[in-house]
């Protein structure tokens, strides 16, 4: 992809990581901005937040970073490395955002792979017939 393309697709995003703020501006219309529309509405029905930013953008936020950190240890038991003794509400509130965020999208994409495991045994036993 190019980089008039990713101009592109951060405009219809109306995110600024390309060091340009795109907020208040004309957004493109067409294939690509219908695409980036289902994509935070899909974001939005998962998580229950719809990005303001293109998601990459949430990586900026310094909060993001300790969040994913202290989600792995904890999938590993030992969140309580990750953090400290006291660590601060708002990362504990992140934390149960996430944590939620990311069960919603799991059960999402395992639903998805048994309505398509599925759909290949109905058409396997359709030819059988
Ligand atoms: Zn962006």
């Amino acid at each position: 992809m190019g980089p008039e393309a990713r101009k592109h697709i951060r405009q219809c995003w109306g995110c600024d990581c390309d060091g340009e703020s795109h907020e208040g501006g004309t957004r493109p219309l067409g294939a690509q901005k219908y695409v980036v529309d289902i994509m935070a509405a899909t974001i939005e029905k998962l998580t229950g937040y719809r990005p303001p930013t293109c998601p990459w953008r949430a990586m900026y936020d310094p909060l993001v970073g300790p969040v994913i950190r202290a989600a792995r240890m904890a999938d590993r038991g030992l969140g309580h490395l990750a953090t400290d003794q006291d660590p601060p509400a708002i990362l504990v509130d992140a934390l149960g955002v996430y944590l939620d965020a990311r069960e919603n999208v799991r059960n999402h994409d395992d639903a998805e792979e048994h309505k398509e495991r599925m759909a290949k045994l109905e058409a396997r036993a359709k030819k059988g017939k």
